[in-house]
């Protein structure tokens, strides 16, 4: 049995190597820690390995391994999961990235219930790029309007674009899609200040998702082993 922190550093590796490969310097590509379900011993593990960055799906759970760790204060919390416009005030108050943003009225409460003393929240865009009903996310011919709004919310600031490409794809279709996110993330690369992030690839698709442009991975069971 490896070691969360052995977990971790392969990780690490796996990203220099496709990075590399693809003549992309190894730091374009940060490792978010998707700790969902997982206690919070174990985030604290990832901790102490020197992870900082972690992600949490479902808003109650996150809150409280929020709280609890509140005494760790250079963690940077991400809410990845679907939001519900109710849950919008404690995510706006604890978290500081939001990357599954996917319309109007959610990018509108989390602009208006970011606390004051706060500095803005950095957001993505979840994007349903291979439009599949199943999948949260605006389409890609919605991304446009958003992008628009979130820009004029003071208290966000525009980070990038999220995705979850279809499991199992065909080494074409996995082009085609990664191919297609790059492009429309390039387009907003250029002309936004600060849109850096293409936050795709997760423990299964790392590899070709860094080969295709992505800036950020999100890894759940390749770090803290299969969800029960
Ligand atoms: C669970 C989850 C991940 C991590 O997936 P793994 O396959 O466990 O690496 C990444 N992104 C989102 C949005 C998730 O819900």
């Amino acid at each position: 049995m490896q070691t969360i922190a052995e977990r971790i550093n392969s990780a690490l590796e796996g990203i220099t190597q496709a990075a590399t490969s693809v003549h992309r310097p190894p730091n374009s590509v940060k490792l978010l820690a998707v700790s969902k379900t997982k206690p919070v011993s174990d985030i604290v593990e990832a901790y102490e390995a020197g992870q900082r960055m972690f992600a949490e799906n479902y808003v109650q759970e996150g809150i409280e391994k929020v709280q609890e760790l509140e005494h760790l204060t250079d963690i940077e919390w991400h809410m990845i999961g679907p939001i519900q416009s109710n849950k919008t005030k404690v995510v706006a108050e604890h978290f500081h990235w939001v990357q599954s943003v996917d319309r109007e009225k959610i990018a509108r409460r989390l602009n208006d219930q970011r606390p004051d003393n706060l500095p803005a929240l950095n957001v993505c865009i979840q994007l349903n790029i291979d439009d599949e009903d199943s999948k949260s996310g605006v389409k890609p011919n919605e991304l446009d309007d958003l992008i628009q709004f979130i820009e004029s919310q003071e208290k966000l600031c525009l980070r990038g674009i999220m995705a979850i490409p279809k499991a199992n794809p065909s080494e074409e279709e996995q082009h085609h899609t990664l191919g297609k996110l790059k492009e429309l993330y390039d387009h907003y690369h250029k002309s936004l200040t600060n849109f850096d992030t293409l936050s795709v690839g997760m423990s299964s698709d790392m590899n070709a998702a860094i080969k295709n442009g992505s800036t950020m991975v999100r890894i759940g069971t390749a770090i803290f082993g299969k969800r029960g």
